[in-house]
């Protein structure tokens, strides 16, 4: 199993500490790291090519809802598979992630099984695609 071979995912997550669990459980992943929305925009701008971004709620700056409305506002950007990883629990948090575009929506802790089976299942989609 390793699905994450060969691909690039954009982290967004204001935490060092989670960018590192993330480089340990993505492995071998190429992971491009930013540490708040306004961050994620201008990685996505040099590296438009991942294949999936992780994108966390409460960040400085920019918080992981207004970046993601501006990926799905930004048609070459919009089709990007986006999984939000968020200590925001509840369920109306899920649901304005999922309205808001987000494919996945993973609240923290989590175990590093219930990311990779999210990012299985949206690999597995993209090749049915
Ligand atoms: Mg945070």
């Amino acid at each position: 199993m390793n699905a994450v071979k060969n691909r690039k995912i954009l982290v967004v997550e204001d935490s060092r500490l989670i960018h590192k669990m993330y480089e340990v459980m993505l492995r071998p992943a190429t992971l491009v790291s930013a540490f708040d929305g306004r961050e994620g925009l201008d990685k996505l701008s040099q590296s438009p090519d991942v294949d999936m971004i992780i994108l966390d709620i409460n960040m400085p700056k920019m918080t992981g809802l207004d970046f993601l409305g501006q990926v799905k506002a930004t048609p070459a950007l919009a089709k990007i598979p986006v999984i939000i990883v968020s200590t925001e629990g509840k369920e109306e948090d899920v649901a304005r992630g999922l309205q808001s575009g987000a494919v996945a929506y993973l609240r923290k802790p989590f175990q590093r099984e219930d990311l990779l089976k999210i990012v299985n299942h949206i690999e597995s989609k993209q090749t049915a695609a």
